[in-house]
């Protein structure tokens, strides 16, 4: 039989280390206000989360939508009126002192756009991944909010997840000996006309929005940057749902240990995610490896069987990552998946499609 051990899903205890000047503003228990900008799938599973955070709290509203999606969340969340704002008043937000930063959830390709627009009025920035279309877009982002002294942060919310952060422990202990290779996926079901399938809103393919995912758990995990890529892209669904990006890409790396690994993503397939951690010594796995919740970790680790199920439920990942940059805006720290890391994910994604002969920049 394995032996099961189940994890809590506990808040991230992470101490301050010097008195910022925000902190000194804010009246003692003043959650960190937030703006949702897009109220579409994520921002809805956001904002869910900060309903549950002690320390992050949706304030305001952005949407093309004022009168029915601003409303309709402006009374769940006990949002006033007058902070919903359209794209257009984007800018109004620098006179409303209860934001203190945005939450970006809209079509990768205005990621860059409302991120630089959000650091010149003086707000902080959590943009979902991708972080842009183009590591150009991702070095402006960085520059901009660098310049405008704010922070910025990539909505990584598997690294938040306790799940994750036991493995990092068992691998950086020598768990499973010196790591060898990765394998891991990524893989949904695009409806024809989803703007995930338009070049100019996605920015490109599934590695974008799905292959990210094993892309970024592989190198988090390892701390090492892939330099050596090979790619095949492929689409055998002629309807007319790939008429601008491909259906499926394979694709394999080389990490500069000599780690290697293979991996793969589709908008056009059903299977589950997954992440398979190959050591000299013993395994890991995930699957399912990138869900919000029910994340389960099992394999072979110490000479011992590994069998833990997250324990989180609903939006709890993305309640810890909200927590997190609440945390940092706070007490003036480095968000843990800072706009560097996007960039070192959109590096790799170039050379992914640049390795498959379909440049995406
Ligand atoms: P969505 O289609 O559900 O929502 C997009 C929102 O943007 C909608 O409110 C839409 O009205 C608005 N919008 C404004 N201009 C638009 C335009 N020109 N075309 C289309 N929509 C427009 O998408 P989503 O699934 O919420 O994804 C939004 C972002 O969040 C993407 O970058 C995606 O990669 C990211 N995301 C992250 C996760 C995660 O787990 N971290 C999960 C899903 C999506």
């Amino acid at each position: 039989m394995n032996r099961r051990q189940f994890t809590t899903a506990s808040a991230l205890a992470l101490a301050a280390t010097r008195l910022p000047s925000f902190a000194q503003s804010q009246p003692p228990g003043k959650r960190v206000g937030f703006a949702a900008v897009g109220l579409g799938s994520i921002s809805d599973i956001f904002m869910q989360a900060c309903a549950n955070s002690q320390s992050a709290k949706i304030t305001a509203l952005v949407t093309g939508h004022p009168s029915e999606k601003g409303s309709k969340y402006a009374a769940m969340y006990g949002i006033p009126k007058t902070s919903i704002y359209t794209y257009k008043q984007y800018e109004r937000l620098a006179d409303n002192k209860e934001v203190d930063a945005v939450y970006i959830g809209l079509p990768n390709s205005m990621h860059c756009e409302y991120t630089v627009r959000a650091a010149r009025i003086g707000k902080h920035v959590l943009c979902e991944k991708p972080m842009a279309i183009s590591s150009t877009e991702c070095r402006t982002m960085i520059q901009e909010c660098h310049t405008a002294n704010v922070k910025l942060m990539i909505a990584y919310r598997v690294h938040y997840d306790p799940t994750w952060k036991q493995a990092m422990q068992i691998i950086d202990s020598g768990g499973i000996g010196e790591l060898q290779s990765f394998q891991g996926g990524f893989f949904n079901q695009q409806r024809p006309g989803a703007w995930r399938l338009s070049r100019k809103l996605g920015g490109g393919g599934s590695v974008l929005d799905l292959g990210i995912y094993p892309l970024n758990a592989i190198r988090h995990l390892t701390r090492e940057e892939p330099n050596n890529f090979t790619a095949v892209v492929s689409t055998r669904d002629f309807s007319g749902r790939f008429a601008e990006v491909e259906q499926s890409v394979e694709w394999t790396m080389k990490l500069p240990s000599g780690i290697i690994a293979s991996c793969g993503c589709s908008y056009g397939q059903t299977a589950p995610g997954f992440l398979t951690i190959n050591g000299d010594k013993g395994s890991l796995q995930f699957q399912p490896a990138f869900n919000y919740d029910g994340l389960h970790l099992f394999g072979r680790a110490n000479d011992q069987e590994i069998d833990v199920l997250s324990t989180g439920k609903g939006a709890f990942q993305f309640t810890l990552e909200a927590d997190h940059f609440a945390d940092c805006i706070r007490h003036n720290k480095q968000p843990e998946s800072p706009g560097e890391e996007g960039l070192k994910d959109m590096l790799a994604i170039e050379a992914i499609y640049g390795a498959a002969g379909t440049p995406i920049a």
